[in-house]
């Protein structure tokens, strides 16, 4: 089986506070912590646990992005996957999701995959990019996937669904599906991986490599233009908890006993 894992280069929200930019364009992203997309993640351990299972085929991490996101293809590739891809053209910046998943069909016709695998969302937290390129490809789909059954040429994929309930399909190859995250427990990722994969060649495709019309891609092809990006006014009776974990849990707590929540 020949699996596509796209996988985006986010802030980790872990290691940093997140603020709007002085324009209120944007967060602030000068000086921030980047990782992998967490649902990324757990979608690069699907591939690589379907591949380990089947005994053939291989895992290709991409991404759009620029030099720095050849970081993340070098993470997800200490984890196990074979190849990395990075498309990476001034031409790709200020993409909506529509010329983000243009880029990645472009790249899909240039390989040939079995199983595409995207994250149900990203920080963006559209969750917009794995229906369109599905769309853009004309294959199959499914969203939100939480397990993943092969069975002959088919799939067996299970979805989550609001209030709990679990919905079971079956899906026929080649198709898209977005990952949720909890599928699996994502493999650790040790020094050592990481120094094996230091010195491998990861191509890079252009716009003109991929062949798409600049036009349709990056701000001149945004039909989803960002006009503002603030934090909203607390309501009336909103508090903000602040603190460290513990400290916000214990005040948690606290206000829990005494409004007769607990
Ligand atoms: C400076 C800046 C300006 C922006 N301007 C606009 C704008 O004007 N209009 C607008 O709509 N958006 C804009 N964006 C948002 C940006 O284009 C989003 O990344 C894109 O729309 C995808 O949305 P998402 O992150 O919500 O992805 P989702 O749809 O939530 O992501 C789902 C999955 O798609 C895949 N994916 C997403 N992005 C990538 C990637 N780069 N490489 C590989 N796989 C990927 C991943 O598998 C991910 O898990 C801007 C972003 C920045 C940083």
């Amino acid at each position: 089986m020949e699996i596509l894992v796209c996988v985006k280069r986010v802030p980790d929200t872990s290691e940093n506070e997140i603020e709007v930019n002085s324009s209120g364009s944007d967060i602030e992203r000068d000086d921030l912590v980047y990782s992998v997309n967490e649902w990324d993640n757990y979608a690069v351990e699907e591939a690589i646990q379907i591949v380990e299972n089947a005994g053939s085929g291989s895992v290709t991490v991409i991404t759009i992005g620029d030099d720095e996101s050849e970081e993340i293809l070098r993470r997800e590739m200490a984890m196990g996957a074979n190849n990395g891809l990075l498309l990476s053209d001034d031409a790709f910046e200020n993409s909506d999701g529509r010329g983000i998943a243009t880029i990645l069909k472009a790249a899909v016709d240039k390989g040939k995959y079995d199983l595409i695998f995207t994250g149900a969302q990203a920080e963006g937290g559209a969750a917009q990019v794995g229906g369109m390129l599905a769309a853009m490809l004309d294959l199959p789909y499914a969203s939100l996937v939480n397990k993943i059954e092969v069975k002959d040429d088919k799939l067996i994929v299970g979805r989550e669904i609001e209030g709990g309930n679990q919905e079971m399909n079956d899906i026929s190859l080649p198709c898209v599906l977005s990952i949720q995250t909890g599928i699996n427990e994502p493999r650790y990722v040790g020094i050592r991986g990481i120094r094996k994969v230091a010195s491998v060649d990861i191509p890079v495709m252009s716009a003109s490599d991929l062949g798409v019309d600049a036009s349709v891609i990056g701000d001149a092809g945004a039909k989803v233009k960002r006009t503002d990006y603030f934090v909203p006014e607390f309501g009336d009776g909103a508090e903000m908890l602040e603190g460290s974990s513990e400290e916000i849990i214990g005040k948690l707590i606290e206000l829990l006993k005494a409004n007769g929540g607990l």
